[in-house]
């Protein structure tokens, strides 16, 4: 018996995922970034990434950056989360290239570069709607005019960023807009800037469609690679793998028992007071596996016959009165992810992770 719950990731699957995207999106001159926050940056999923054809990576947290350079990791960094004040001796030490959008961060990560005698770049964030980071575009091209003097820094391009806090979908309009914004800058400061970040996985539908518009580059890819899906418009991506990470937890309580609890009702472990629909008696599996573990909204079932009750910190209640094939104390019970299920347990110590390459 192997000691559960685990993570089983396969590697072959995320590598093909990889090549995948690298593919579709070459012939628009799209280079994609492999996304490696979605699974804390773990060595042999980066490096199946790699396999499959992705020379650049990105994260949002200089810890797994660092990580990967203990290791002797040389490939392009971009660092995805706006650097804090607190944190550019780091960023300068681990990261190759990091998004921004503040001047004072930017003008204190060009002092401490030329101080250290080197040249950070920059992709400046602009703001099409989404409304989580990045400068509004009248104020990205003064801000991109500014950046364009410091000595310590190169402006090497803009990027937006979508579906991320007003689930604002990436559309022909706003990446025509962020081009715009993108030749205006170039008017201003008289250079030509590398690169235009058209968002992450959720872009990836005009590259389907071809409607991408010419002149965005690059894409920065982590859910689609990773889990095959495309949350923001709520669909899975036919050409990729929505199975190369499954959680397996082990059953250690199997029983029928009524669908509503008898006796006085409090909260529940979380403070929540319960409510529950009477389905009379059902037969229920109880898993070693809690929300200390996993976020449980991550977790959705490989038996579409199996459904989550609930549970609490250590446990797990998921009905299954209604599978096929008899459940027994002892069995283990499979789980896909989404993008929530997957950054916790990939973040969770109590969940080990056992690699596949089949
Ligand atoms: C996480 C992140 C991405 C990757 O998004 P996916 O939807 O996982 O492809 C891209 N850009 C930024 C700024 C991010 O924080």
């Amino acid at each position: 018996m192997i000691d559960s719950p685990y993570l089983e990731i396969n590697l072959r699957k995320i590598e093909e995922n990889a090549r995948n995207a690298v593919e579709r999106c070459r012939p628009f001159g799209v280079e994609v970034l492999g996304v490696t926050k979605g699974f804390t940056a773990l060595p042999r999923i980066v490096s199946a990434m790699n396999a499959g054809g992705i020379e650049k990576f990105a994260d949002s947290r200089i810890q797994n950056i660092a990580a990967l350079r203990r290791r002797r990791f040389k490939n392009h960094v971009t660092l995805l989360r706006i650097p804090k004040l607190s944190s550019i001796d780091a960023l300068l030490k681990y990261v190759d290239c990091s998004v921004n959008s503040e001047y004072a961060v930017i003008r204190a990560i060009s002092d401490k570069a030329v101080a250290a005698g080197i040249r950070h770049d920059i992709i400046l964030m602009v703001d099409v709607g989404d409304l989580r980071e990045g400068a509004m575009p009248d104020e990205a091209i003064t801000l991109a005019e500014q950046v364009a003097l410091l000595p310590g820094v190169r402006l090497a391009g803009i990027g937006t960023n979508m579906g991320c806090y007003g689930g604002i979908l990436p559309t022909i309009h706003n990446l025509n807009l962020l081009l715009e914004i993108k030749k205006e800058i170039e008017n201003r400061v008289g250079f030509e800037l590398e690169t235009v970040s058209g968002g992450g996985t959720s872009s990836l539908r005009l590259v389907e469609d071809g409607t991408l518009p010419a002149g965005i580059n690059q894409l920065r890819i982590g859910e689609g690679i990773l889990l095959g899906t495309d949350t923001t418009h709520g669909r899975e991506i036919s050409w990729l793998h929505q199975d190369a990470f499954l959680l397996c937890s082990e059953v250690i309580e199997l029983k029928t028992k009524p669908t509503v609890p008898i006796g006085e009702t409090g909260n529940d472990a979380f403070g929540n007071k319960p409510v529950f629909v009477d389905k009379g008696m059902r037969k229920r599996a109880i898993l070693a596996l809690g929300k200390q573990d996993v976020s449980f909204e991550g977790l959705i079932p490989v038996d579409p016959n199996m459904h989550i009750l609930g549970g609490s910190s250590d446990h797990m209640i998921v009905d299954v009165n209604d599978c096929p094939e008899p459940i027994k104390v002892g069995d283990m019970i499979t789980f896909r992810l989404n993008y929530q299920g997957l950054l916790t347990s990939c973040t969770s110590k109590y969940i080990r992770k056992r690699y596949v390459t089949s």
